[in-house]
């Protein structure tokens, strides 16, 4: 409903606000995009901006914030990485032409576009070295299908599973933006803190590109692929055109399962605390260009499980180590290159700019130039390689275009304008003659007008009142004034205190002739721009498998060079499940110890080596020992490997693993409403309901979160079902030196400890790994370390004396189930003095029975 007292500007803006409630709208007005109402309430608070009032309606002021035309992108920017969506509404056409309809006409204004999270394209708000994937979600009793799309590169893909898998696949993606269709519930999607509902328009249509592969997919799929492109139409008011290779479908089988437990714990793509270093991925990305990034970073998040599949990226791997010249080079050309992925995503969405189509034609230029230098010749690539290289070959029919048609420097904005090279079309050369010798054709006039008049001070002149003119003073003005020149008739214009002003019909025509060539030149420039647009377009597949072979070079060569400074190897995968690494480093650790000069001690491992035994390894040892270290680097390896790169050892064999779990250290999830300990039973549960005799499981001190004896406990069932009813491979460290014990009848689990060297008190970790079981944990030589006051510390060390002399832990009855057992078996005995203690009567104790219970006191001490 438009309120009847609303000014003409103001209905405007109420009839198109009407249809972007869910956002907050951008109104341009003139230099300004303008908010109102509850959006400039909700703007201003969040961008810290002045909030002010412009007008009334209905006897109310109306709440107003601004930011200007030329600087918005940073405020849209803050305003989007909140979750807002921006509704950009733009005047789309001149003020000169609305009030060709009518004296008090006002401008059109439409919505443009709705910034969203998950549909960005420009440069400056996307991360360069991350996908930004916007996810369609539909669901169908215990399935889903999610579709995963990223408008700023062109890469799409799709899950379908079971809902219980719903969690682990979006924290693999990552997604900006979920959406999912208005009539759904949202009660299995809890965990996303933010989802937008979109109603599906009736007419969606599938792209041709798309149109085979649509009808080939479970509809349950083609649900989610008809929600994402309904809400890309939306979002891009229908202009974007769909950039996109086939949809990958991401069979759950085809890759290695890292739950979202395992991604944090294991600081893959993010450490614990949400920094962005060091994680597994800053440590290898030494990528040059960002797509490489990109690719790296998509490997990582989708290990394979295919031996043939992860053989071919070692063997592209190897190659450059073997031709470390080529790699080289390789390196320093692709260094060059430009984000040609993009690029053609701003051209699909008509935000290209003129330095856009530069960067593609210095890419093509480079590659063409200089890829060429390098010597491939007896060199034998492997398969990855030579696909690469054909696609890097490719010849583009823009390219010539790009070539002859831009000018060296190109501006960032088409508004800017003049960047056709002089020479490659007539027509706008024409226009650029007259548009910028504007002042060349007015001193010829006027020397023109000076000859034929005889007046030297004649002058041509401008102003935006009149525009040009001819001005002569007023002694000058009678040979101008009714004479008659051959073709030539000066008329008057204005009569000034001192001068008098002219025109002439030739005047005028020249005035119209400089105004049109002006708007004829960034009319034709605009064609032009457009017209290798379209050129660029038509070859989008084969430049998006050139873009991909850049990042495929890229990720090859440059985790070569990583591998031959940090000395890793090449991973040997086999059929038989077996796991075996010598000289096992941490890749984030060692190379963050490398940078203060220290070493990272390398370990061994091997599991299902010696008659096959053992599948469980329990680690114990000190605190700061290098538990955790070292069983998080072999996750982290495994992961390496079967994401297809060389992995920090000396030695690496092993089959192929389905799933990689990982419980290091839960917290709490207040918001849930789950305590710490909760949190660490929900993911231990996860772990032994969803791990396979083919899976990998790390446990980091599980059960420390309780009671040392529930903890206990819990430990020891956990360690039997997964060795005994699920047959995993894992490593479990703990500080329950008990548990070495209580392994010591079971065949599948061995002892492993950290060593340490003792010797009189001086404490010294030597992040050694060797067979056998610790006795001690040092945590009070860590806790002195850390700086706990000296008093602790001796308080603390007697209690340790007392009590550890008298306590005994009694096993559990390993062969009877249950699994979680009744502690009353775990009891600790009781300092007998305590008992004698209690047993005295202080009111009928005479002194010397006092003396004689002291003396036995001091004798049972
Ligand atoms: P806690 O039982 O107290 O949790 P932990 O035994 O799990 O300790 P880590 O946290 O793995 O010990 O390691 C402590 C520190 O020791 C690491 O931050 C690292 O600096 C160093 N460290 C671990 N392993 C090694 C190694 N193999 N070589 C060199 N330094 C190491």
């Amino acid at each position: 409903m438009i309120d009847n007292g609303a000014t003409p500007v103001m209905a405007q803006y109420l009839s198109i606000k009407q249809n972007y409630q869910d956002c907050l709208v951008f109104f341009q007005m003139g230099d300004f995009y303008e908010l109102f109402f509850d959006d400039a309430k909700i703007a201003a608070q969040e961008l810290d901006i002045v909030l002010t009032y412009r007008g009334q309606l209905n006897q109310q002021d109306i709440p107003m914030c601004g930011v200007p035309l030329h600087n918005y992108a940073p405020y849209l920017e803050r305003l989007v990485k909140k979750g807002f969506k921006i509704a950009v509404c733009e005047q789309v056409e001149s003020p000169i032409e609305a009030k060709k309809r009518g004296y008090k006409s006002i401008v059109n204004r439409q919505v443009v576009r709705i910034v969203t999270a998950g549909t960005l394209v420009e440069e400056h708000l996307l991360e360069p070295r991350q996908h930004n994937y916007l996810a369609s979600l539909v669901m169908d009793k215990d399935q889903f299908c999610v579709f995963y799309y990223d408008m700023s590169t062109g890469k799409a893909s799709y899950s379908i599973d079971r809902l219980i898998h719903l969690k682990d696949n979006l924290s693999r993606k990552k997604p900006s933006e979920v959406i999912i269709s208005d009539d759904m519930t949202t009660e299995n999607i809890s965990f996303l803190s933010s989802i937008a509902k979109h109603k599906i328009e009736n007419d969606v249509i599938i792209p041709s590109e798309l149109s085979d592969f649509y009808h080939h997919i479970q509809p349950l799929a083609q649900q989610s692929l008809i929600l994402l492109l309904s809400y890309i139409n939306r979002t891009q008011c229908g202009l974007s055109q769909f950039l996109c290779q086939q949809p990958e479908f991401l069979a759950p089988n085809d890759y290695l399962e890292i739950d979202n437990a395992g991604l944090i714990n294991l600081e893959i793509f993010k450490t614990i605390s949400g920094d962005k270093k060091p994680t597994l991925l800053s440590a290898l990305d030494h990528c040059v260009t960002t797509s490489g990034g990109r690719l790296l970073s998509e490997y990582l998040s989708y290990p394979l499980t295919s031996t043939e599949k992860i053989n071919q990226r070692y063997d592209a791997i190897e190659f450059f180590i073997k031709n470390a010249q080529i790699s080289e080079k390789l390196l320093t050309i692709l260094k060059k290159t430009s984000d040609i992925y993009r690029i053609m995503a701003r051209i699909k969405t008509n935000r290209a700019t003129p330095a856009d189509l530069g960067h593609i034609r210095q890419t093509l230029t480079i590659i063409y130039e200089e890829f060429p230098q390098i010597h491939w010749d007896n060199t034998n690539p492997p398969f990855l390689i030579i696909q690469s290289y054909n696609n890097l070959c490719q010849e583009f029919e823009c390219y010539p275009i790009l070539a002859r048609a831009l000018k060296n420097e190109l501006p960032i904005s088409l508004k800017i304008g003049d960047f056709i090279a002089e020479g490659f079309d007539e027509a706008l050369d024409d226009y650029r003659q007259l548009k910028y010798n504007t002042q060349q054709y007015i001193l010829n006039l006027e020397k023109h007008y000076r000859e034929i008049t005889q007046v030297s001070s004649l002058k041509i002149k401008h102003n935006n009142l009149i525009g040009y003119h001819i001005e002569v003073s007023s002694g000058h003005s009678d040979k101008l004034l009714n004479k008659n020149y051959p073709d030539i008739h000066f008329a008057h214009k204005q009569t000034m205190a001192s001068n008098m002003r002219f025109t002439t019909q030739e005047l005028l025509e020249l005035e119209k002739k400089i105004a049109q060539a002006s708007v004829a030149f960034d009319e034709r420039e605009k064609e032009i721009f457009l017209d290798m647009c379209n050129q660029i377009d038509k070859e989008t597949n084969k430049l998006l498998a050139f873009a991909h072979s850049i990042a495929c070079f890229d990720v090859f060569a440059s985790h070569a060079t990583l591998a031959m400074i940090r000395k890793y190897t090449r991973p040997i995968i086999q059929a038989k499940k077996k796991l075996c690494i010598e000289g096992g480093r941490h890749p984030v650790i060692e190379s963050l110890l490398k940078n203060k000069s220290k070493i990272f001690v390398p370990n061994d491992i091997s599991f299902k080596t010696a008659n096959n035994v053992p599948e469980i390894w329990l680690l114990t040892g000190p605190n700061m020992g290098g538990k955790s270290t070292f069983l998080r680097q072999t996750a982290l390896m495994i992961i390496m490997a079967q994401a297809g790169f060389y992995v920090c050892a000396t030695r690496y064999e092993a089959s192929i693993f389905d799933k990689v779990f990982s419980r290091v250290g839960a917290s709490d999830n207040l918001a849930e409403g789950k305590s710490t300990f909760m949190m660490e039973m929900i993911e231990t549960a996860t772990i032994l309901t969803q791990a396979t005799s083919q899976s990998f499981v790390i446990l980091d001190e599980l059960g420390r979160g309780t009671s040392t004896y529930d903890g206990l406990a819990i430990a020891w069932g956990t360690l039997k079902y997964l060795s005994e009813t699920i047959g995993a491979l894992g490593l479990f460290a703990t500080h329950y030196h008990e548990l070495t014990e209580l392994i010591q009848a079971n065949k599948r689990i061995g002892n492993l400890q950290v060593s340490v060297s003792d010797f009189q008190g001086e404490i010294i970790f030597l992040h050694k790994i060797i067979q056998g079981s610790a006795k001690k944990s040092y945590g009070i030589h860590v806790a002195s370390l850390a700086g706990l006051p000296v008093e602790v510390i001796q308080t603390a060390q007697s209690f340790l004396k007392n009590t550890a002399k008298n306590k005994t832990i009694q096993t559990p009855d390993i062969s009877s189930p249950p699994l979680f057992r009744d502690d009353k078996n775990i009891i600790i005995q009781e300092n007998p003095i305590y008992d004698l203690i209690r047993k005295i009567d202080v009111n009928h104790l005479s002194p010397l029975e006092a003396f004689s219970l002291i003396e036995k006191i001091k004798q049972e001490i």
